[in-house]
């Protein structure tokens, strides 16, 4: 059995057909540009990669000429084989601690839910109706990337502000990238061997999230009511006193959309060193942009002032786990923010972090007293298996 995953984004879709047992990705492919005068769907089935220019209108139009294209190349998907079409939501709210089926009902929490998550909700409510549509003998399966979180204990997830103010406006922690913690953490203690871990995830995309995970629980993480909180970002200023936003809307007579503008796309690492890919920063750096340097101290920095929050969060640490772009690629991140940690113990393989490599691996020495390991995110085979925990 198989499960189709998709991941609706406003301009796009992205989707792959994945064994929820091996792992194995059977087919994938994207629909780009939508809404715009001239879109892309790729496909890629067996080796056979196809891309076809042509106008999508919107997510319907994208949907049916992936299934098109799932008919015409392969493989078929009305041949019994699907067991469920799992769907990545980024905001579940306060109603999602785990995956649910889709029906009315869900589908109108997310809808409810548009507030919380105005960029991404209303993408995937777009993607869940008309896949329900075009395949309405498969349950449909909703993925919450915050559902990890909402066990937070109430002093991790609880902001110091008047209470009744956050109660009417649903302000609190519901952090991001849930499905990709939930995952790695999980690959973690299988291959440690240890259901009692208590352990760091660092999810460092162009996003950029960590948590702090004890037995398999999550007990504290970086982002908050949105994705802009916590770590330096490829492009949202992470941490920041909320008096920035006072003081710029006052002195510099910014609008809150400009603010908004500011913090989630033109900061971060774009904001210091002018460029989002941490592989051009890392580039400028080691030419010697003074600027560079700056922004990936401030990065080292942050990430290494969480780790430090962690441990003391969750009264020790065994494990601190590299994934996502980032985390899965800069042997010079790794290694700058492992050597700020070895005062606590933690002795690096230098060796191990420089090789390249696809697999989850363990890069500290066997004497490290913390474990550093990399092990890249997998979340389209994350939504495929919790769709199945959900359709048995
Ligand atoms: P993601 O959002 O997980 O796809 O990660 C995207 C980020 O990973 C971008 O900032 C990339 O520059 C970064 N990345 C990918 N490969 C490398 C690499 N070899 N070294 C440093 N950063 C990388």
């Amino acid at each position: 059995m198989t499960v189709l995953v998709i991941n609706s984004g406003s301009s796009s879709i992205k989707y792959q057909l994945v064994d929820p047992e091996s792992g194995e990705s059977i087919a994938a492919g994207l629909v780009e540009r939508i809404g715009e005068e001239m879109g892309r769907v790729e496909h890629e089935y067996a080796g056979e990669e196809t891309a076809i220019d042509m106008p999508v209108p919107d997510h319907g139009a994208g949907l049916r000429e992936v299934l098109r294209l799932f008919e015409e190349k392969g493989p078929s998907l009305t041949d019994g084989s699907i067991a469920a079409v799992g769907h990545r939501i980024v905001q579940g709210g306060k109603y999602f601690d785990g995956p649910a089926l889709v029906d009315d009902e869900v589908q109108g929490r997310i809808e409810e839910l548009i507030p919380l998550g105005p960029l991404h909700n209303p993408a995937h409510l777009a993607g869940i109706k008309v896949a329900r549509e075009l395949l309405p003998d498969i349950p449909h399966v909703a993925v919450f990337d915050t559902a990890f979180f909402q066990g937070l204990p109430a002093e991790a997830h609880t902001y110091a502000i008047d209470r009744d103010i956050a109660e009417k406006h649903s302000i609190r922690r519901y952090g991001a990238h849930g499905t990709s913690h939930r995952f790695v953490s999980g690959e973690v203690s299988k291959l440690l061997g240890r259901d009692d871990l208590k352990q760091i995830v660092l999810h460092i995309g162009n996003g950029a999230s960590a948590s702090a995970v004890v037995a398999g629980k999550a007990v504290e993480t970086s982002m908050g009511l949105t994705p802009l909180e916590g770590l330096v970002m490829g492009t949202r200023t992470g941490d920041i006193d909320p008096a920035v936003v006072f003081h710029l809307g006052r002195e510099a007579g910014m609008s809150i959309d400009e603010l908004d503008d500011l913090f989630n796309r033109r900061s971060g690492m774009k904001g210091l060193a002018g460029d989002n890919d941490m592989r051009i920063v890392e580039a400028k750096m080691d030419a010697g942009d003074e600027n560079a340097k700056l922004a990936f101290d401030v990065y080292v920095h942050r990430l290494v002032k969480y780790i430090g929050a962690y441990a003391a969060v969750m009264g020790g640490l065994d494990a601190i786990t590299f994934t996502a772009g980032i985390g899965e690629n800069s042997n010079t991140v790794r290694r700058l923010v492992c050597e700020r940690l070895a005062p606590f113990g933690v002795r690096l393989d230098g060796a191990k972090n420089d090789v390249r490599s696809k697999g989850q691996r363990v890069i500290s020495t066997p004497d490290s007293t913390i474990a550093v390991l990399v092990v890249p995110t997998n979340e389209e085979l994350a939504i495929a298996r919790q769709s199945m925990e959900v359709v048995g």
